[in-house]
């Protein structure tokens, strides 16, 4: 996968607009302690959608905004987007050369999503990424300390990244939504059996007693014209 180029505004240590161009053959980001280089790699997660904050290295999601210094405001809202090169098709389900992933967050708690400048929600993004090793739980970003925690991590654990790479999330999360579908439908069934069950229980009573219904209307027809034939006798009489 090729990221073309970052563009951050407004979040954490990055006030103004600030444009990355990664050349195809850019390796590292070098900087002295605290200039900022981690900020770059928490806008490509974030961007991402990565939701945790603790994993934003932050105590809430404002904590994103680029809070102020001493000779600068604080910003209203963050705001990254990421270019990645789609003319491999690394992304299938997008036609375009490039893809572009946007989000933002205003201090509110407003968030907002784009693919290719187009509203979209959290869910697009993170299906987008699925399966491309470069989603939230995706592999691609590996921070310091999280090689341990790999190695010595539960096999569970483990076992998400291998599924991440073998691109079989999408898969095994489809399969997770209709397993829940298939338990509903299961509960309907046992609701419309019960119901079922109720309603016959109530079919032999109703059967005798629509039966008497229909003796009672025939007799009463008969007597009707019973009494008009004894009305017109008395008559001739
Ligand atoms: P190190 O080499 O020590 O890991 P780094 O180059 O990776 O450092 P970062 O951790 O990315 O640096 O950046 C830390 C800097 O970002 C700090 O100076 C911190 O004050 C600043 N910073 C983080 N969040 C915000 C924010 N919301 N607003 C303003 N500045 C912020």
């Amino acid at each position: 996968m090729y990221l073309k180029s970052l563009e951050i505004q407004g979040f954490k240590s990055f006030p103004d607009r600030t444009l990355l161009q990664f050349g195809s053959d850019c390796t590292a980001i070098v900087g002295p302690n605290g200039s900022g280089k981690s900020n770059i790699s928490d806008a490509i997660s974030w961007v991402l959608g990565e939701q945790s904050t603790r994993a934003l290295r932050g105590a809430k999601m404002e904590d994103v905004i680029f809070g102020g210094t001493e000779k600068r405001n604080q910003m209203g809202f963050a705001q990254v987007t990421l270019v990645i090169d789609n003319t491999e098709h690394i992304f299938p389900t997008r036609e375009e050369a490039e893809v572009a992933v946007t989000r933002r967050y205003y201090r509110s708690g407003e968030s907002e999503y784009y693919i290719n400048k187009q509203s979209v929600r959290l869910k697009d993004v993170n299906e987008l990424f699925m399966d491309t090793g470069m989603g939230r739980e995706g592999y691609s970003i590996i921070g310091q300390g999280q090689i341990d925690k790999i190695l010595s991590g539960k096999p569970e654990e483990r076992r998400e990244l291998f599924d991440e790479a073998a691109g079989i999330v999408k898969f095994k999360r489809r399969k997770a939504t209709t397993i829940k579908k298939l338990q509903d439908e299961q509960g309907n069934l046992v609701r419309v059996t019960d119901i079922l069950s109720e309603l016959t229980r109530q079919l032999s009573p109703l059967e005798r007693q629509s039966e008497t219904a229909r003796i009672y209307l025939a007799k009463r027809d008969t007597l009707r014209e019973l009494d008009v034939n004894s009305f017109l006798l008395e008559n001739e009489e």
